[in-house]
């Protein structure tokens, strides 16, 4: 049982109340995108009824509002991630965005030729895409970091990847894939003593587990809003305030800077230095509303239902003849990723669709991992606190018939 009202939890999300082809909807897609609480909608219906006006530039109450909740979702983040200061958050799109704004500033600063990037091969795209167009744009290399059979990152093959030319080390603190946790802090010790920055990719990170970015050390550390119960069009950039202060700025425009002439421009100081043009107020501030509600419920109590509902969904899975898991690390969270003999996980993305069950089916925009393990696409159920075990029971139910029913050409 969970060490909260799941019941009352359920009930904050009205989406999880909706029927999909005659039965109730099952949400297992989390990793893909989280539902809403009403506090969430409340909060943006709020905004835009009485607060609603563009930040920082007007003398009028409304601005002193908006500028107020967009400001107050800033501090909220900080204390969310443990940041030294609110200054250290940037909002932008979501963490693909971030982890572009991190390449084309810092990292057209200072990678060069001959440089070497590090990533993991359990990278979601937008965590290798990015170093790949900076690579080829400055000369520099990306190393991979390989994984064992359990789809865990080989921290010693880490070890004799670093060197006098690494640079930055890019990895993600979950994989979106596998739900594999990395070794974050160690990865991060080791990047330093080398000399060499981190950003963690926190985008399936934030939703689970307890995250300090301090305690971690870590160089940057980037999120999206909408997998953490927040509005989609906002996300993250945590980087330290020295890294912040010493990056040129990547878009210009307003809200950035400080003087104009046609001569020569001054910056406002991070984080305002990379918020150019109006950003997503209104997301921004829901964004905080969603912090609020996973505070309350408390990130440690969701850890560990989370943690007791995925050891059910496993042992259950492993009880369907023909499915076979991929991502078996000991050190977890809430993602199930299998295929199915005789199958393809698209058919199986749609059977599981007609009892009202939500996956992902594909490739999750982390082909080389799907690739280490020979496939190139899995089905993907991903947990979240709201989800139960009844929930899993019906999967693994739907499953059993989708086995028994092989060879049966009626079915496929
Ligand atoms: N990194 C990881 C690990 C992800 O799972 C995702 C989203 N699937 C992203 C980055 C990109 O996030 P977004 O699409 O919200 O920018």
């Amino acid at each position: 049982t969970p060490p909260f009202d799941i019941n009352a939890v359920r009930r904050d999300f009205p989406i999880l109340a909706e029927r999909v082809n005659g039965r109730p909807l099952i949400w297992l897609d989390n990793a893909a995108t989280t539902q809403k609480p009403q506090a969430v909608i409340d909060r943006l219906a709020y905004f835009y009824a009485h607060e609603n006006s563009n930040i920082h530039r007007a003398a009028h109450e409304l601005a002193a509002r908006a500028t107020d909740a967009y400001e107050a979702a800033r501090h909220k983040v900080a204390r969310f991630l443990g940041a030294g200061s609110p200054e250290e958050i940037v909002f932008v799109r979501g963490a693909t965005e971030a982890i572009n704004l991190v390449a084309k500033t810092w990292g057209a600063q200072n990678i060069g030729p001959g440089d070497e990037i590090v990533v993991s091969l359990l990278e979601h795209h937008a965590n290798i895409v990015p170093w790949q167009q900076l690579a080829a744009a400055s000369g520099a290399k990306i190393r991979v970091i390989p994984v064992d059979d359990d789809g865990q990152i080989l921290l010693d093959e880490y070890q004799k990847l670093l060197n006098s030319r690494t640079r930055l080390v890019a990895i993600t603190q979950v994989s979106n894939a596998l739900g594999t946790v990395t070794p974050v802090k160690q990865i991060i010790d080791l990047a330093h003593r080398a000399g060499a920055r981190v950003l963690v990719d926190g985008a399936q990170s934030v939703s689970h587990l307890r995250v300090n970015v301090q305690a971690l050390d870590a160089d940057f550390f980037v999120f999206s809003g909408h997998k953490v119960f927040a509005p989609t069009g906002i996300g993250v950039v945590y980087a330290k305030k020295e890294l912040l202060e010493a990056m040129p700025p990547w878009q210009g425009g307003g809200n950035m800077i400080a003087d104009v002439t046609f001569e020569r421009t001054q910056y406002q100081p991070p984080p305002n230095k990379f918020e150019a043009g109006t950003g997503n107020i209104a997301d921004a501030v829901g964004l905080g509303a969603a912090l609020d509600y996973v505070e309350r419920i408390g990130l440690e109590n969701i850890a560990h239902y989370e943690h007791l509902l995925l050891d059910y969904a496993t042992q259950g899975l492993k009880t369907v003849p023909g499915l076979r898991l991929v991502g078996t690390a000991r050190d977890k969270t809430s993602v199930l990723s299998f295929v199915l003999e005789g199958y393809r996980t698209e058919e199986v993305g749609a059977a599981l669709n007609r009892d009202g069950i939500a996956v992902r089916s594909g490739h999750h925009c982390a082909q080389p991992i799907l690739r280490r393990f020979g496939l190139e696409a899995t089905v993907r159920p991903s947990l979240a606190f709201y989800n139960t075990c009844e929930e899993v029971d019906t999967l693994v139910a739907v499953l059993h018939r989708l086995a028994r029913g092989k060879g049966n050409t009626a079915l496929r």
